[in-house]
């Protein structure tokens, strides 16, 4: 039994190494606009979801909030996020998951720049007055069945739907896997 924890424990002291090192990896990936990242690390029943999008993606802007509207746009995409984070990442209902908000980040200021961005000309003035930020989130997932091996889909059309790219990534202590979703159509394999 003992024998079992410490062996569990290192593994996810070995999952949670792996996200971090994939997390540095897209640090360095491009900041796209309309571009989610997600990382899900899958321990049997539990689960740890890493989410990245573009801030402007999710509430309309990338500068740290000042006005009182600019607040009140934030905290309403947070809000949004927490209460629907189920609906957004579909895990099949069979298997009882309950998601719990683990850290909330909705500013990070984007410090690599990104040349991906001068070619884009939408976002080309943005680029210009040099700000780039992410809203970055972590939820825990508890399920009452194992995981392993079922089906994620996810939904951020009705709730964030200028988040139309989602490349996801999974690590589990059998896999590790990634899919590109667009539009919300297809699924990642757990
Ligand atoms: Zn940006």
């Amino acid at each position: 039994m003992r024998h079992n924890m410490l062996k569990n424990s290192l593994r996810l002291c070995l999952i949670s190494a792996s996200i971090f090192l994939l997390q540095n990896t897209y640090a360095h990936g491009a900041h796209n606009h309309g571009s989610a990242k997600i990382n899900l690390g899958v321990q049997q029943t539990t689960a740890t979801i890493q989410m990245e999008m573009p801030a402007v993606s999710m509430y309309g802007f990338e500068h740290e909030a000042k006005t009182q509207n600019d607040k009140k746009a934030v905290s309403e995409a947070v809000e949004k996020l927490k209460k629907n984070i189920s609906q957004i990442v579909k895990l099949d209902s069979a298997l009882g998951c309950t998601f719990s908000p683990n850290k909330i980040e909705p500013f990070v200021k984007d410090e690599d720049g990104d040349e991906d961005n001068m070619k884009d000309s939408k976002t080309k003035n943005k680029k210009i007055e040099g700000e780039h930020g992410d809203f970055r989130a972590e939820f825990n997932i508890k399920c009452q069945k194992d995981i392993t091996g079922s089906k994620v889909t996810f939904q951020f059309k009705p709730f964030f739907p200028n988040i139309k790219q989602i490349d996801a990534q999974v690590l589990s202590n059998s896999t590790q896997s990634a899919s590109k979703i667009t539009n919300d159509k297809g699924f990642l394999q757990l």
